[in-house]
């Protein structure tokens, strides 16, 4: 791995650069900020930085060629202990902090921590979803951290940075992690393969909100089939407010019956819609960063009355729709919802102000 494989977080990479040079790397990090950003990605450069042979360890690089650089490109660091929650657990699991029952003290990252190091000078664990500890979890790990040893060092990870316990928090140094650039998103999305077409890239990234985790999700086949689908329907003179809200409700109930999932599925609906009325707004502006789709500027030429009209009504097609993203996030009943978005967007859609 080199920083070019790592997007954004240019600052921080300096930053550690900057503590390296100078021996004052904190034994303890806690990297905070959104999902899918690449948290855990810097945590492992920064390892690897640390384990490479050929590079000095006072500077953040590694040469990618030797024995430490294979393992940790391989993932068989023997120094490198490194965990996080399994998919299907809520709380990271405190036998993967200080073993499991039988074996409590002899195995998990505390114990790692305590060994000498196998190949290198140090031993260094990563702690994803640090934010799912419980207290106990929590009160075990701050034993180890109250206990620094001049050679290992933990990197903590977290998204939520309020459910980190505050005696955590003390003895580890914060890193804020921003969110990624829609540039960044969009390209890694091509680096990776992800998505299909540049086009494609950057519609998903926009709606990202600089998450790669969230652009992932929103390249699911059935949800850009769906998008297809909506925004047909949403481009529409006259609008057709049953047949939307019938395909939107359709949707949704496809779903099951997980109701988390199918506000999801309906809050992605109308994020969907949201960036459709907002491509709109910026092509009848006339704006340069405005997306070249025939689509959209056949839906925009489709509005009587001059520029500012359009923009006038455009804009609070857009409020109308962001109020219901709203209404669904707060729990409100989607079919519910969906039905009175679908009147009003008609009303609004047609009136002649
Ligand atoms: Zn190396």
């Amino acid at each position: 791995m080199t920083t070019d494989q790592i997007r954004g977080h240019q600052t921080i990479l300096e930053m550690l650069d900057r503590a390296l040079s100078r021996g004052r790397l904190p034994h303890a990090l806690l990297f905070a900020g959104p999902v899918g950003v690449g948290k855990n990605r810097v945590a492992r450069y920064l390892a690897q930085c640390l384990f490479c042979e050929q590079t000095p360890s006072d500077q953040l690089s590694c040469c990618r060629e030797c024995n430490s650089c294979k393992q940790m490109a391989a993932g068989t660091h023997p120094d490198l202990i490194s965990i996080e929650c399994p998919p299907d657990k809520a709380i990271l699991p405190l036998s993967l902090i200080i073993g499991s029952e039988e074996r409590r003290g002899r195995e998990g990252v505390c114990y790692e921590m305590s060994l000498r190091p196998m190949t290198g000078n140090r031993r260094i664990a990563v702690i994803d979803d640090a934010d799912k500890m419980n207290a106990e979890s929590a009160n075990a790990l701050l034993k180890t951290l109250e206990e620094p040893s001049a050679n290992y060092l933990m990197i903590l990870i977290a998204s939520e940075l309020d459910a980190i316990l505050p005696t955590i928090r003390s003895r580890c140094q914060l890193i804020r992690f921003a969110e990624l650039s829609a540039d960044d998103v969009s390209e890694l999305l091509l680096e990776h393969q992800l998505a299909e077409s540049p086009e494609q890239a950057q519609q998903v990234a926009r709606l990202s909100g600089g998450s790669l985790d969230v652009a992932s999700q929103l390249l699911d086949e059935n949800l850009q089939e769906l998008r297809t689908s909506i925004t047909r329907l949403l481009c529409q003179h006259p609008f057709r407010p049953q047949a939307f809200s019938q395909a939107v409700i359709k949707a949704v109930d496809d779903i099951g019956g997980n109701t988390a999932a199918q506000r999801k599925t309906a809050h992605w609906i109308l994020h969907f819609c949201a960036d459709f009325y907002h491509q709109a707004l910026q092509t009848a502006a006339g704006h340069e960063s405005a997306v070249n789709n025939a689509q959209i500027d056949k839906f925009v030429n489709g509005f009587p009355g001059s520029t500012e009209d359009r923009i006038e009504k455009l804009g609070s097609l857009l409020d109308r729709l962001l109020e219901t993203e709203e209404q669904i996030d707060r729990n409100a009943t989607i079919s519910l919802c969906i039905e009175n978005l679908s009147e009003d967007l008609r009303s609004l859609q047609k009136s002649t102000s």
